[in-house]
């Protein structure tokens, strides 16, 4: 049976990074391409790191219920999990891989109950989490405030999931994320 891997963090906490950690060293896991009415980053790729598409079409793909779940997660940017998608994925007979954020994982883990295990991707302190997301760049002064305000809320909900993964020497984050992700594919 296909199972879903739910993994979440606050933004800035290295989520990222382990969920590309496990794609490459498993092959039997497919990376869930959320849709997104935010602005396209530089590296990014269309259909690849996500369904980049306008407010307008959001909307549409709402009223038709064609989404598992979404999320306005800043202000007038939404993100969501297209049925479609997770149809696609298994369709290829993978176990799914979801870098979402913490309502969206929740979200996932009632519905999905039995086949699916949400991890959180906690950063070793909040200090180091603000300085992460300072130093990123990519945002700008009013967009980052947002993302400080929004880390400081979904660190609240970390007691929620199967697992809470540390993030303080990456390398050794990475080797537990494997080992808990094989323990639970392997059942
Ligand atoms: P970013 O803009 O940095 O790529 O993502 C912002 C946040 O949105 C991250 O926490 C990311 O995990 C989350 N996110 C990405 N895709 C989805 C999705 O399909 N649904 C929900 N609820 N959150 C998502």
């Amino acid at each position: 049976m296909s199972k879903l891997l739910i993994l979440t963090a606050p933004s800035g906490a290295g989520k990222t990074t382990v969920v590309r950690h496990l794609l490459k060293t498993r092959n039997d896991l497919a990376f869930s391409i959320s849709a997104t009415t935010r602005a396209m980053r530089p590296h990014e790729t269309e259909g690849k790191d996500y369904y980049f598409i306008s407010p307008e079409k959001f909307r549409d793909l709402i009223a038709k219920d064609e989404f598992v779940e979404w999320e306005e997660v800043y202000t007038n940017q939404f993100y969501g999990t297209l049925k479609d998608e997770i149809n696609r994925l298994w369709g290829m007979g993978k176990h799914i891989i979801f870098d979402i954020d913490v309502k969206g994982a929740l979200n996932l883990k009632r519905i999905f109950p039995d086949n699916s295990l949400a991890i959180f991707v906690k950063p070793p302190s909040k200090e180091i989490l603000f300085e992460r997301l300072r130093q990123r760049k990519t945002e700008t002064e009013e967009s980052l405030k947002k993302r400080l305000a929004r880390a400081e809320e979904e660190l609240s909900y970390q007691n929620k999931f199967d697992h809470i993964l540390v993030n303080d020497v990456l390398e050794r984050a990475l080797k537990e994320a494997e080992e808990v992700v094989a323990a639970f594919l392997s059942v």
